[in-house]
């Protein structure tokens, strides 16, 4: 491997965390509580936020600091209903018509909540609201987004245009997209402050923040639960599930549930904002098509490109994932050669078996996960939803609580199967056309 792409101050971590690292807080935790929430990631400290505005005292555990996990690692891509069918293109044959208009809706409302949650709560965490443009890999694949756009267009007229080939290039400098979808309402934001920032308001609203403390099993008592932490127990009114892609054996039902998968990111070493212009004029957040899509953007200054995708479907190494990330980067964008990175690393998603998030509560344990990779919007508004159902306050149920959370025979969230689904994607990939440097 070529050591070159790597720039001398190259680092195997979040490009996020030099400005906005995790944070420990507290590791004292009382000794009861109205609601344990367990993780502190967007959906935990979301739904922590919402309950303490509602009068409840929450304690949000996290095995790691606060903000360790996908919620300081992702894209910073934000987006509404678009993001729902983005790994799944028959969504609209797979659920029934009104609840599939019911998710869209509720997606795109999730949008317009979350900008105006930045907005209220003042979070200082570079929101911008950018558009977002996603790349054809495929002539065929146009009509896929054509689908898309219509089924965006018919909750909101205007959301969404296509973008014709011979028009890419005002989008970014690559020949290798077939067209594009711009999808208006989407937006960008550094991911390592907002849930910095969105820790804040909850500790502010009353909630209590534990980084570095495990729940390693509960059990029910009276009318509540009984929490047992790495650092003792807790008596807990309710329990609520935020762990996504790092979900483990204490919750076997939501487990066997959700497939762990590995999704990488690079940063580029500073390009300065005249170049990244050059490349990106519009300074949207980007994806495309492919079954193994790329994601990328500017940095928040506009002087880097950060860049991700799924380098690997088994447990890879962060430096060998980066450089393949690296080799894909310069294949979209030539005019990338000679780029060094500076940053690389990885985090887990939360794939379901139907490509849905999903918000609910079973055994009396409330959940929302499944961000199926697009989580930034739609966990906030779950850990939202899920406030309010344990508050016993929403109007109506969420859209996502309406189907089945379905699993998999024999499935007990070991994800065995993904090198052969990895490989299996590639090879849709490569039978659309698309040729990508350094794969068999
Ligand atoms: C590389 C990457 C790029 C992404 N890009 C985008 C993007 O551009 N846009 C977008 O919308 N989404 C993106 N996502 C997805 C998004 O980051 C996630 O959907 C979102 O952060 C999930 O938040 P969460 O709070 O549910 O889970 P996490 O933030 O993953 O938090 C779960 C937490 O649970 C904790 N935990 C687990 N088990 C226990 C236990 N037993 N006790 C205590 N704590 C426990 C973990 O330590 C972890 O901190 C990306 C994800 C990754 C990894």
């Amino acid at each position: 491997m070529s050591d070159t792409i790597f720039a001398p101050d190259f680092v195997e971590r979040p490009f996020w965390w030099e400005a906005a690292p995790p944070t420990r807080r507290s590791d004292a935790i009382p000794a009861e509580a109205d609601v344990a929430v367990i993780g502190g990631g967007i959906a935990g400290l979301s739904t922590a936020l919402e309950l303490a505005r509602g009068g409840l005292r929450p304690v949000v555990l996290d095995r790691e600091p606060i903000g360790w996990g996908a919620s300081s690692r992702n894209g910073g891509a934000l987006a509404g209903a678009s993001g729902l069918g983005r790994s799944r293109s028959n969504l609209q044959e797979a659920v029934d018509p009104e609840i599939l208009a019911a998710m869209v809706e509720e997606g795109e409302q999730s949008f317009d909540d979350f900008e105006q949650l930045i907005e209220r709560e003042g979070l200082d965490c570079d929101y911008r609201r950018t558009g977002r443009f996603t790349g054809a890999h495929s002539a065929k694949a146009m009509q896929t987004l054509a689908v898309r756009g219509d089924m965006l267009n018919r909750a909101r007229p205007g959301e969404a245009q296509l973008v014709p080939r011979g028009d890419v290039g005002s989008e970014l400098a690559t020949e290798r997209y077939y067209g594009g979808l711009l999808v208006q309402r989407a937006g960008s934001l550094h991911p390592g402050k907002y849930v910095q920032e969105l820790a804040r308001v909850a500790e502010e609203a009353g909630a209590s923040l534990h980084g570095g403390v495990s729940v390693d099993g509960y059990g029910a008592e009276g009318s509540g639960f009984r929490v047992r932490t790495s650092a003792g127990e807790i008596k807990a009114g309710a329990l609520m599930v935020a762990t996504n892609g790092y979900t483990g054996g204490v919750t076997p039902w939501q487990q066997r549930r959700l497939i762990p998968v590995g999704s990488y990111m690079i940063a580029t070493e500073v390009l300065g904002r005249e170049r990244v212009a050059q490349l990106l004029p519009k300074l949207r957040v980007y994806g495309d098509t492919k079954k193994v899509l790329y994601y990328f953007r500017p940095s928040p200054a506009g002087d880097r490109i950060l860049f991700g995708g799924r380098a690997s479907f088994v447990d890879s190494d962060v430096r060998r994932a980066g450089a393949r990330l690296h080799r894909f980067l310069l294949h979209l964008i030539p005019a990338l050669a000679g780029t060094r990175i500076t940053h690389a690393w990885k985090g887990n998603v939360a794939f379901s078996f139907d490509f849905l998030p999903h918000v609910g509560v079973q055994d009396g344990v409330h959940y929302a996960l499944g961000c199926n990779g697009s989580g930034v919007v739609t966990m906030t508004h779950l850990g939202r939803q899920a406030a309010r159902q344990i508050l016993g306050r929403g109007n109506r149920p969420s859209a996502f609580s309406r189907l089945p959370f379905p699993t998999m025979r024999g499935y007990r969230g070991n994800p065995w199967f993904m090198p052969v689904v990895g490989g299996l994607y590639r090879l849709r990939d490569r039978l659309d056309g698309w040729r990508e440097p350094g794969w068999p």
